[in-house]
């Protein structure tokens, strides 16, 4: 089968303009969509298409690929009035870089399949600077003959990718992978806000963590962005919920506990409430501050 050279991005956020851009970079001949026309006309300008729909993008390239904030989102860029499904055809690729539920991977792996398209779920992480800088973290659930026609597109927008199973395999994935990572933000956050309101130099924790077998390159950039109050928007707070839900509805449905987790969406719930809903996760941390009167600097 001929290489993929027509590529359809649809999802121009933090994540998606950065990897179409990337994309085109790499030698693909890019169309994108977005539900915001604006972000997908600011594209135009460096030289990529613009398509009117989903449905007229997917009847114009050989592969597409998504990357939406949730399962309603996704839902309707596949599955809509004018949706991809309306324009897809055999022999075409679809990857999806979203981070959404394994039901709904599972859905449109069968819409899609029923047309002869090959699918594949690939969430992502290394969030804005990966995407970037074309050094993302790739995790694939899909069969080997889809993830050997994807790999050009995997290859120009990270530096790892990790297979993991069948289609959903990515997704299940990422969702334990968040959540992972939202505990580790938290408890990081926590142990900064109270050294500081004990009186010692946050700076001090921070030495000690990143001196000690655990230490993380996460606490670094984190920790830099929590002291200088730098709270602009990589990865946001609702996102984050999202993904706690997403990964707790997965939980009960394998019956196995995540108290964790369970807490961290209520903490992420009381951020939300306190109307920080799209601000960075960092910023979880400052509903903690206002109810501690201390401030991590
Ligand atoms: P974002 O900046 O908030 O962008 C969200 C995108 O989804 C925008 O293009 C938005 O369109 C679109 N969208 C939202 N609702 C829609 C709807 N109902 N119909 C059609 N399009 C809709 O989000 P992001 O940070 O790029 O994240 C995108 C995905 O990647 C999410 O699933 C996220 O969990 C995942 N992810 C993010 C990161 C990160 O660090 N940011 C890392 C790994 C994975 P508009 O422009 O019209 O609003």
């Amino acid at each position: 089968m001929a290489s993929i050279r027509r590529v359809g991005f649809l999802g121009l956020g933090i994540m998606g303009t950065p990897m179409a851009l990337n994309l085109a970079k790499k030698g693909f001949e890019v169309t994108v969509w977005n539900r915001s026309r604006a972000r997908a006309d600011a594209l135009a300008s460096q030289g990529l298409s613009v398509a009117a729909t989903p449905a007229e993008l997917a009847s114009k390239v050989e592969a597409f690929c998504t990357c939406v904030a949730d399962p309603a989102a996704l839902r309707e860029v596949a599955l809509g009035a004018t949706g991809l499904l309306h324009g897809a055809s055999s022999g075409q690729v679809y990857v999806d870089f979203s981070t959404v539920s394994v039901p709904l991977i599972e859905e449109l792996g069968a819409a899609f399949g029923a047309k002869g398209v090959d699918v594949a779920d690939a969430p992502v992480t290394g969030s804005k600077s990966g995407a970037e800088k074309g050094t993302l973290v790739i995790m694939t659930g899909c069969s080997e003959a889809t993830l050997a026609r994807a790999t050009p597109i995997f290859q120009a927008l990270g530096e790892k990718v990790v297979h993991c199973g069948a289609l959903g395999a990515g997704t299940q994935v990422k969702l334990a992978g968040n959540a992972l990572i939202a505990a580790m933000l938290q408890a990081f956050s926590e142990g900064l806000l109270l050294t500081k309101k004990a009186g010692v130099d946050p700076r001090k924790f921070i030495e000690v963590v990143q001196a000690s077998g655990f230490r993380s390159p996460y606490f670094d950039f984190k920790g830099q962005a929590l002291l200088k109050r730098d709270f602009a928007t990589h990865f946001s707070i609702d996102l984050m919920h999202k993904d706690l839900s997403l990964v707790l509805d997965n939980a009960a449905s394998h019956r196995v506990p995540m108290p964790t987790a369970s807490s961290l969406r209520s903490t992420y719930e009381l951020a939300r409430a306190a109307g920080k809903g799209a601000m960075d996760i960092t910023a979880v941390i400052t509903a903690f501050e206002a109810l501690t009167g201390t401030v991590i600097e």
